[in-house]
């Protein structure tokens, strides 16, 4: 019985193109997060394999506030603290829960979340789940965004604006300092995820926030992109961060981290500020650079090419596919309905050469 019910909606999903199956990677990667190559970095290897000869913890055995605090996670907090620039910082298993974590517990019911219709399905599922009354924004319409700020606050104790700095599905950047100068202007909080700018823009990979003052202002920065691990990291005024850690459900009541993960949470950003990190952010802008020129986008390192329908973006997948390069189809619900798309993403490691074979094929595809 419950099995036709879902091998009915299964195979609902195959007949409109919406059917999803997972595949190992395969060709040159064009479609990863991994933007500056560290999740296969020696380093951040011989790091893990030292923390382990060393007892670092591959499990934490409780809830942080249980016996699960381990000095490992400790050090990743005050250092994310000190090298991001906030009073205080806490770590999540992943981006998503973090988000959710923060969407959940900080807004309540006699508050409005404003946020950019493009924002991570993360943070519009904390929006949801959470109590506060919330207005989605035209995406990037600062207009917008100021409308939404003058009609809220009467009505809001507090305001909560939420973007991302770099679009994960679309490649651009918020106007983040207007953002913010019209979130302090309206006595706002602006959250902002960092998720795909942190390792790769600003000074020592720090994001695109690195140079907005810090006041009401909270951060998302997640470790399983450009970090090439795995976590997320909220850093915010200290007040914000005890009262995550006594009010946010997804940390009070789940196992810590593995306090391994927090370790190399540490060790990848510190790597990601040095001058390997360097050499590999100039890398990966020079390649950003040569897609801008031979096919546009906004000049970051995630270039969507969109196709409009499901069909059309399946088939250019599986023929680039054929073809050598990892690129995947990006469907609806994770992108607005007609916008199906290729999301190519670029890491330093790719070659000039190959970059260049790959957006010819794409363009005559694309039919440009
Ligand atoms: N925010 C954005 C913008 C993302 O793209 C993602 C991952 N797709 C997340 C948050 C979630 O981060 P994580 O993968 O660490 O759960």
């Amino acid at each position: 019985m419950i099995d036709t019910a879902f091998q009915k909606k299964t195979a609902q999903l195959k007949t409109i193109n919406r059917y999803r199956e997972l595949s190992l990677p395969r060709g040159l990667d064009f479609s990863s997060n991994d933007y500056l190559g560290f999740k296969d970095h020696p380093a951040l290897k011989r790091a893990a394999l030292e923390a382990i000869e060393n007892g670092v913890g591959l499990g934490a055995g409780a809830s942080r506030l249980l016996r699960g605090n381990a000095p490992e996670h400790e050090a990743l907090e005050s250092f994310a603290a000190q090298h991001y620039g906030h009073e205080a910082a806490l770590f999540f298993a992943n981006g998503f829960i973090a988000n959710y974590a923060v969407f959940t517990t900080l807004p309540t019911r006699h508050d409005v979340v404003i946020y950019d219709a493009l924002v991570h399905a993360s943070v519009r599922d904390g929006i949801h789940a959470g109590a506060a009354k919330s207005i989605k924004i035209p995406h990037n319409d600062l207009n917008a965004f100021e409308d939404a700020l003058k009609r809220s606050r009467d009505q809001a104790q507090q305001i909560y604006i939420a973007v991302e700095s770099l679009y994960s599905m679309d490649g651009d950047i918020a106007p983040l300092e207007a953002l913010y100068a019209l979130a302090q202007q309206y006595g706002a909080i602006l959250i902002v995820d960092e998720a795909h700018s942190t390792g790769v823009y600003g000074d020592q990979g720090k994001g695109l926030c690195a140079g907005l003052p810090r006041d009401n202002l909270i951060v998302l920065h997640t470790c399983g992109k450009a970090l090439g691990v795995a976590g997320g990291i909220i850093t915010a005024d200290k007040s914000i961060i005890d009262y995550l850690i006594n009010a946010a459900r997804p940390f009070i009541y789940s196992t810590a981290p593995p306090p391994l993960q927090a370790h190399l949470a540490l060790k990848a950003i510190e790597f990601c500020a040095g001058t390997d990190g360097d050499q590999r952010r100039a890398r990966l802008q020079s390649l950003c650079r040569t897609a801008q020129q031979e096919i546009g986008g906004h000049g970051t390192q995630i270039i969507p090419v969109i196709l409009g329908a499901d069909e059309a973006a399946l088939m250019a997948a599986q023929k680039l596919q054929q073809a050598g390069y990892d690129i995947r189809a990006i469907r609806p619900p994770t992108v607005p309905e007609n916008t199906a798309r290729l999301r190519l993403s670029l890491n330093a490691d790719i070659r000039e050469s190959d970059l260049k074979a790959c957006l010819a094929q794409i363009q005559s595809l694309a039919g440009r």
